[in-house]
């Protein structure tokens, strides 16, 4: 298991003293923390320091200076039997004292975090490889031994540097510094991951506990409904976390803003885009010629003949004008639209062949489709009740910039119940909800 696999150059990663929740992994050796009552500086509080430290004191033996140093336990630059008293105390401390709650573990490897439960039950996340694992302890003295859910058995040292910090010494590798992270003793935060795209137009690539956006890499510290970005230069931003749905979820930060992301999924299959699985068809993605569904989709007639009772019950009368286009149908249209007004000018109402979602069979224009069409009733009750039926108004007034399209009242998209009122919800465009443009390429 790579968590307790350290290279041998993993003791270089604990830099200055701790004092920041992050360090940095380029360190020298000569700025690793002291780790007082550790005369010989193997990262293990045991007799053998001891020994040293009492021959020192009966005047039969010799101690370096970086021994002296650690062997100076109350650091007051003399070595006398205040420093045994304070040794000894280390020595209880190591063996009685199990880590609970969250901790971040850091080598030359990345970092980690342990989170350890009531009881010696725990589990770890590997950031660099993006694993976790389930282990349980067993702790005598100083020692502890691992038993991975894997069943993998792993021994180990513990060491306390203070409260807040503890060494890991794992067999033949350097230490490995834990700094304490919270009380929250287990995960139980959010998890994401994907590549999304923030409202503040910021692309994250998040793999659950690491991110890059913008050049910069971060870890991510869930912990209950909180997660934390950890910048690697120590600085750090929590935000209070809640999800929309499982495409989008938003962060609102110590300061008061808040951040929605955005996963942006987009994946092609015979030549059709889906973006979060919804089959996409706008001036970024085009259709396959070949993509005929021949007619609207039994989804689409279903819910628009529920959607035309409702209407009726209100006195308003709904029908289809133009529903299923085939790509030829629609190249003739959009040609014609070209001869008589110019490609500029046909570009802001038609779609190009490929372009229109016409062709998806998902979408449909009802009554006129005209701007005589948005002055009618039908045009309010549409704008206020298709969600409810899992329809949306394709193309609002006021987006043209984004969606592409003048506003048209009459063109509808079925997405289904649950994804339209989401979409109506959010006040925004289908394009804005997807975090996706409507652009020509060519
Ligand atoms: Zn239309």
């Amino acid at each position: 298991m790579k968590l307790l696999k350290i290279a041998a150059a993993a003791a270089l990663a604990a830099a200055v003293l701790p004092t920041s929740p992050l360090h940095t992994a380029a360190a020298d050796t000569d700025d690793m923390p002291v780790l007082k009552a550790d005369v010989n500086g193997d990262y293990i509080i045991n007799s053998q320091d001891m020994v040293l430290l009492n021959k020192f004191l009966l005047g039969s033996g010799e101690l370096t200076a970086e021994q002296a140093e650690r062997a100076d336990f109350d650091s007051d630059g003399v070595i006398d039997t205040f420093d045994l008293l304070g040794m000894r105390r280390s020595f209880v401390r190591n063996a009685t004292t199990v880590p609970q709650g969250t901790w971040i573990g850091e080598s030359s490897e990345g970092m980690r975090f342990c989170w350890f439960n009531k009881g010696r039950e725990g589990s770890f996340a590997d950031l660099a490889e993006n694993t976790s694992a389930a282990f349980s302890m067993s702790k005598w003295g100083d020692s502890i031994d691992f038993t991975l859910s894997s069943g993998d058995e792993l021994s180990s040292t513990i060491a306390w540097l203070d409260d807040e910090h503890f060494y890991l010494k794992w067999s033949d590798s350097a230490p490995e510094l834990f700094t304490h992270k919270s009380d929250v003793p287990y995960y139980n935060g959010p998890s994401v991951a994907g590549e999304y795209v923030s409202d503040a137009g910021k692309t994250y690539k998040l793999s659950g506990y690491t991110g890059t956006s913008g050049g910069e890499d971060f870890l991510v510290l869930p912990m209950g409904t909180q997660a934390q970005f950890i910048y690697s230069d120590g600085t750090a931003k929590t935000g209070d976390f809640s999800r929309t749905d499982k495409y989008h979820f938003t962060l609102r930060w110590e300061d008061g803003t808040a951040e929605s992301f955005t996963r942006r999924e987009i994946t092609v299959k015979d030549g059709i885009t889906y973006v979060n699985g919804i089959l996409i068809a706008n001036k970024t993605y085009a259709l396959p010629s070949t993509y005929a569904p021949g007619g609207l989709t039994a989804e689409f007639n279903t819910a628009f003949a529920k959607m035309q009772a409702a209407a009726k019950a209100d006195g308003r009368k709904l029908e289809i004008c133009s529903g299923y286009r085939s790509y030829s149908y629609q190249s003739q249209l959009y040609n014609n639209y070209v001869a008589r007004d110019g490609k500029a000018a046909a570009d802001t109402y038609s779609a190009r062949p490929g372009h229109s979602e016409h062709q998806t069979g998902l979408a449909a224009d009802i009554n006129y489709a005209s701007d005589y069409f948005n002055t009618t009733p039908e045009a309010k009750w549409l704008a206020e009740n298709c969600y409810k039926y899992g329809f949306i108004i394709r193309y609002p007034k006021g987006k043209e910039d984004i969606t592409g399209y003048k506003y048209e009242g009459w063109h509808v998209r079925y997405l289904g119940e649950e994804l339209a009122k989401l979409v109506y919800d959010s006040g925004l465009t289908l394009e804005e909800y997807l975090c996706i443009d409507s652009k020509y390429s060519y």
